[in-house]
């Protein structure tokens, strides 16, 4: 179980970095205690208090048990690399692994049933990055760390690259119209990740995280110059954070 005490106190200090930047750069004109608000603070506090502690305990359990598999030599070419060389390596990995896990998660039925939880947000802002379902949550976090654990790539480039990646999915759902300008075809932007959220042409576009550079590849790059005016999805879906959690789990009405 997480501490309450850090969960306040993590709420306290993003919320006084995003306040202003949503403020002051706003994507759409939305008030900050917008409607389902008080939905994805539960979400916040929900991953901090109880989400997260499984998910890292999981990480823990895979990177301790991975030696079983023969990859020394792999790995000791990996451990023989300078760090900078190995947190690039973390970077790419991690990117490819989001990218295909994500595409995933859209076409295949049993993983899009929690998946769907995050896209149920009809508004973005930064603490709507946090309405993901505990199991689409642990899924995301072991496929993008799993390649770069197998290898042998060192904890504390993963551990950094993960609360860097954390941060970074606030930055792209937040309600900021920040783009950057001629590194677009390199880093993401909320503008991206809004039209991945789009109700019609969101989860078909975008599905990269820190870089474009997997949706330029694969021709998922979605970027008309301006933001998508509605977010959701189509299907009739209770919104309140009980049902979110339970509905995934209960077969589908017919
Ligand atoms: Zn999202
Ligand atoms: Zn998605």
């Amino acid at each position: 179980m997480g501490d309450l005490t850090d969960s306040l106190l993590a709420f306290a200090i993003l919320f006084a970095v995003f306040l202003p930047l949503e403020r002051l750069l706003p994507a759409h004109r939305q008030k900050v205690i917008r409607k389902e608000w008080g939905t994805d603070l539960l979400f916040f506090f929900g991953q901090y208090l109880l989400w997260t502690g499984p998910v890292v305990a999981a990480l823990v359990f895979v990177q301790q048990h991975v030696d079983m598999l023969p990859l020394g030599d792999l790995r000791a070419f990996v451990a023989a690399q300078p760090f900078w060389l190995q947190v690039l390596g973390v970077i790419l990995l991690c990117d490819v692994s989001i990218y295909w896990a994500h595409r995933w998660s859209h076409t295949n039925k049993f993983l899009w049933r929690f998946h769907r939880v995050h896209h149920t947000a009809e508004r973005l802002d930064w603490i709507a990055a946090y309405r993901e379902h505990p199991f689409d949550n642990l899924y995301t976090r072991l496929v993008e760390n799993l390649p770069a654990i197998i290898l042998g790539f060192p904890l504390p480039a993963l551990a950094g690259f993960a609360v860097f990646r954390g941060l970074w999915a606030l930055y792209i759902h937040s309600n900021v119209r920040l783009t950057p300008g001629p590194l677009r075809y390199v880093l993401g932007a909320p503008r991206l990740h809004h039209w991945h959220h789009e109700v019609d042409k969101g989860g078909h576009v975008n599905f990269a995280n820190v870089s474009p550079l997997m949706d330029l590849l694969f021709g998922t790059y979605h970027d008309p110059g301006e933001m998508p005016e509605r977010y959701g999805v189509r299907a009739p879906v209770r919104h309140d954070y009980v049902s979110q959690l339970v509905q995934p789990l209960l077969p589908d009405r017919k």
